[in-house]
């Protein structure tokens, strides 16, 4: 990071216009939380916990993610921390798990699906994530959501878990905000039905651009339908900003566009709370919300 752009990483980033724009991290471990704060995060708008089960050879425990979880909250303090439940599936291939094989990973049993077909596997981490919930400000995140029903399924999971805590007398936030991620086109046409059962929206453009082209995000030769600024993509991500602030709700954007100086401004224009990106662009990114 050059002295130039030092200045950036502890600034507010505020257009000229005076809107406030919050300047999240994604991350994928409590060491990417560390250099994230150090950065200048204001937040944590994506931890991609699957990568706490890669590259080994079972699941972690309760006890494995609770200290995870609790040590980022910790270096957040009272910052959010938006904690995404685990995303396996489509490119993610976690061997243990020995799950089917599928035709079309990208279409098939991946994130919140898989999660609400291995409910174990999920209350597991639902139970670590609330058992940190008291060491800072943790949200919870599904990815994946393709209707309503299933975000009513996992807050009913999340609520049994709730429940077992209660009944084990463990102090836990009761109301942590839950909230979904918005990829795939079906529910970001018909967030209206949803999103009085969540409590915020983060859009994940890297997925929602695949799912709108139709094209795998990982196939070179499909790379000219990544087109993060066709007016398909910026029609879904007005109506999802729209809705979510005509029902007082937040949202922000935690796909790579968000750390991309090139559609910054966009977003900004489209009216987006927040925006979640590598701990490395923050001060970039803030100097161009400022300078906006
Ligand atoms: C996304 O799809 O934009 C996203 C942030 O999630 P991931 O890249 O982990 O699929
Ligand atoms: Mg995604």
């Amino acid at each position: 990071i050059s002295r130039e752009l030092i200045k950036f990483r502890d600034l507010p980033a505020i257009t000229s216009k005076g809107r406030r724009i919050k300047v999240f991290a994604n991350i994928g471990s409590e060491k990417e939380a560390e250099i994230a704060i150090n950065m200048g995060a204001e937040g944590i708008g994506l931890f991609r916990t699957e990568f706490i089960f890669l590259d080994r050879n079972d699941p972690p425990s309760e006890e494995e993610q609770f200290r995870i979880y609790k040590r980022v909250a910790e270096i957040f303090k009272d910052k959010p921390v938006i904690i995404r439940t685990l995303d396996i599936g489509g490119d993610k291939e976690i061997p243990y798990l020995k799950l089917e094989k599928e035709k079309n990973p990208f279409l098939g049993v991946r994130g919140l699906r898989l999660c609400l077909l291995e409910r174990e596997l999920f209350k597991v981490q639902l139970r670590a994530i609330l058992r940190a919930s008291v060491f800072g400000n943790i949200w919870i995140m599904y990815p994946m959501v393709a209707i309503k029903e299933e975000v009513e399924e996992a807050n009913k999971i999340l609520e049994e878990v709730k429940q077992e805590f209660e009944n084990e007398g463990k102090t836990f936030v009761r109301n942590i905000k839950v909230g979904i991620m918005v990829e795939i086109p079906s529910i970001a046409l018909s967030l209206e039905e949803v999103i009085d059962i969540i409590d915020f929206v983060s859009i994940g453009s890297n997925d929602l651009i695949q799912y709108t082209f139709a094209a795998d995000r990982t196939n070179e030769k499909l790379r000219y339908l990544y087109i993060p600024n066709h007016r398909a993509v910026v029609s879904l991500i007005k109506n999802v900003v729209d809705v979510c602030h005509k029902f007082g709700k937040e949202v922000g954007v935690c796909g790579e566009i968000a750390g991309d100086e090139e559609y910054v401004p966009l977003l900004v224009d489209l009216g987006v709370d927040e925006l979640s990106m590598a701990p490395s662009k923050i001060p970039v990114i803030k100097k161009k919300i400022i300078e906006l």
